[in-house]
């Protein structure tokens, strides 16, 4: 493959949510995503940037595939993943992983954390044995900052920040290409969202993964982010690097957003 590929591009890509009353009728039409279009480079961190309800976390699915675009296309490291059957998502869903504001919404509260983090090795048959998986849970825990012992614990006996931290070894555990980061530090207290910052920043400088990182204002992309989009009403008002985001933010929304920042 061809160093420049992209790990993602996105194109046009739109999704329209319609409610509708008692009688089936179509009553409201949203267009959570309105022809957004952004490439992700290998080692990449691209922001993804606006206020609540502007479409992030809706794009963000829409790249994971866990919801299908009304228009537009997305390919992942080359190959079109608008449209495939599940034996094809499966495939792409090992190199794509997810780190959800809190984790543990999604995770089961009767099952030990450890188990958690070797789930996706044992379902995308990663690593064939306990052991194996034990082993490779050891040194995630210990590459996110966690005792390896906590393990053996269970999702309520963990703060917020280590919960967290736990999302990201899951995270981790199959070597993705991509991490989609959606509001990840959004729900903890400000002086542990530093170190969850931090971390990621770690993680960045060792494993050269790309990231598509949501976030609703610019306080941590700052410190994270190579290049910001800024989102409203479905649509990306602008696109630059870090670096001239803030220097010359040329949006009225973007300067309200810089001007906001403490
Ligand atoms: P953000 O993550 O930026 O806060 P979202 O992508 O969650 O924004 O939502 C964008 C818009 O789409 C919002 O108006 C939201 O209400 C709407 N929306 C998101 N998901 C659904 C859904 N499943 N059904 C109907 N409307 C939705
Ligand atoms: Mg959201």
């Amino acid at each position: 493959m061809n160093a420049v590929t992209p790990v993602l591009e996105v194109d046009e890509l739109v999704r329209h949510f319609t409610t509708k009353d008692f009688l089936g009728r179509e009553v409201h039409r949203v267009r959570a995503v309105d022809g957004v279009s952004f490439t992700v480079a290998p080692g990449e961190t691209l922001g993804l940037v606006g206020e609540s309800g502007s479409g992030k976390s809706t794009t963000g699915r829409l790249v994971l595939r866990l919801d299908d675009p009304t228009e537009g296309r997305i390919r992942f490291e080359g190959q079109d993943i608008t449209h495939l059957n599940a034996a094809q998502l499966l495939a792409v869903r090992r190199k794509m992983q997810v780190v959800f504001q809190d984790p543990f919404s999604s995770l089961n509260p009767r099952m030990r954390v450890g188990d958690a983090v070797a789930e996706p090795l044992k379902s995308h048959r990663i690593l064939k044995t306990a052991a194996e998986r034990h082993e490779r849970v050891a040194q995630l825990f210990q590459r996110v900052g966690l005792d390896p012992r906590f393990a053996e614990r269970f999702p309520h006996q963990f703060s917020g920040g280590q919960r967290q931290r736990i999302g990201i070894a899951r995270a981790l555990a199959v070597s993705p290409r991509l991490i989609v980061a959606d509001e990840p530090i959004t729900a903890l207290d400000v002086s542990i969202q530093a170190q969850i910052v931090n971390l990621f920043m770690d993680l960045q400088q060792e494993l050269g993964m790309a990231y598509l990182f949501i976030a609703h204002d610019l306080a941590m992309v700052r410190f994270l982010c190579h290049r910001v989009a800024v989102m409203l009403r479905g649509r990306i008002v602008e696109m630059a690097t870090t670096e001239q985001l803030f220097a010359h933010p040329r949006h009225p929304y973007t300067q309200a957003l810089i001007s906001a920042m403490p």
